[in-house]
């Protein structure tokens, strides 16, 4: 089964509901989708219901998504969000085990399978973000530690779910700011390892999953990561947080995608 190219952005703790529903709505009306191609945007809590209520029409309607959920269905968690509540504000997909959320957060892969199994049972689509740190890669073990998240993170996951499941790699020492830019060498063996916990996991259905690539993307570097035979699509910060900025990204990646598909 061929696999679809995603491309999406997160905003973070960035943008009220105004400015999450202007940029939707520009990005709506601006961008040119292409077939096989899923866009997403996943602003924050708060700005959920406004970029929903600008619309879009399916099969094309840029999904909108959550930057992350508890797993109870409901109860004593002051300050968290539940399945059901994002169900109800008609979200798209939840996003789960960013980086900033495992460093800052302290979410652990246990607590990040509880969310998986959550979402997916909920009929919602997951993107689980997994990566190594600096000093995890310094000693070697990124490739273990990416296979320890996954495996993890989708026990249990059932294969009737998996038209609903994305993995990001997102390499932690290349995100943000003070973020090294990766290079396509850096990415390859990581997401074929990925590939390779998705197949052990669920057998040929593993191919079925697609793996983006996130980490100081920007137009210049975009194609190189989608022509990596394992990449299927972008998972980009900063370069995507402007209209112009997701459209010039997101029509670099898919150019480096496709041309993947007819030389591959
Ligand atoms: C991120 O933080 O997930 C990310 C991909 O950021 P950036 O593209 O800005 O490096």
């Amino acid at each position: 089964m061929a696999r679809p190219f995603l491309f999406g952005t997160n905003f973070k703790m960035n943008q009220t509901p105004v400015e999450s529903a202007t940029f939707y709505r520009e990005l709506a009306a601006t961008v040119q989708i292409s077939p096989d191609t899923h866009l997403f945007v996943i602003p924050p809590f708060t700005s959920l219901s406004a970029v929903n209520d600008v619309g879009g029409q399916p099969p094309h309607k840029i999904w909108v998504g959550a930057q992350n959920v508890h797993w109870a269905p409901s109860g004593a968690y002051t300050g968290e969000i539940s399945v059901s509540m994002l169900l109800a504000l008609e979200v798209d997909l939840v996003l789960l085990g960013h980086a900033e959320r495992r460093r800052d957060f302290h979410e652990t892969d246990d607590e990040l399978n509880r969310k998986v199994l959550a979402v997916l049972g909920a009929g919602l689509r997951v993107l689980l973000a997994v990566g190594e740190t600096a000093e995890e890669r310094s000693f070697g073990v990124g490739g273990e530690t990416v296979l320890r998240q996954l495996k993890i993170g989708l026990h249990g996951v059932e294969p009737e779910r998996l038209n609903l499941l994305q993995i990001a790699y997102e390499p932690v020492w290349s995100i943000g700011a003070g973020g090294t830019p990766a290079s396509p060498g850096d990415v390859e063996p990581i997401a074929s390892v990925i590939r390779a916990g998705c197949q052990d996991l669920f057998g040929g259905s593993g191919d079925e999953i697609p793996i983006l690539y996130g980490g100081s993307v920007d137009p210049s570097n975009a194609g190189t990561f989608t022509a990596l035979p394992d990449i299927d699509g972008l998972f980009v910060g900063r370069a995507a947080w402007t209209v112009e900025g997701f459209i010039a990204t997101y029509q670099a990646g898919i150019h480096g995608w496709e041309g993947d598909r007819v030389t591959g």
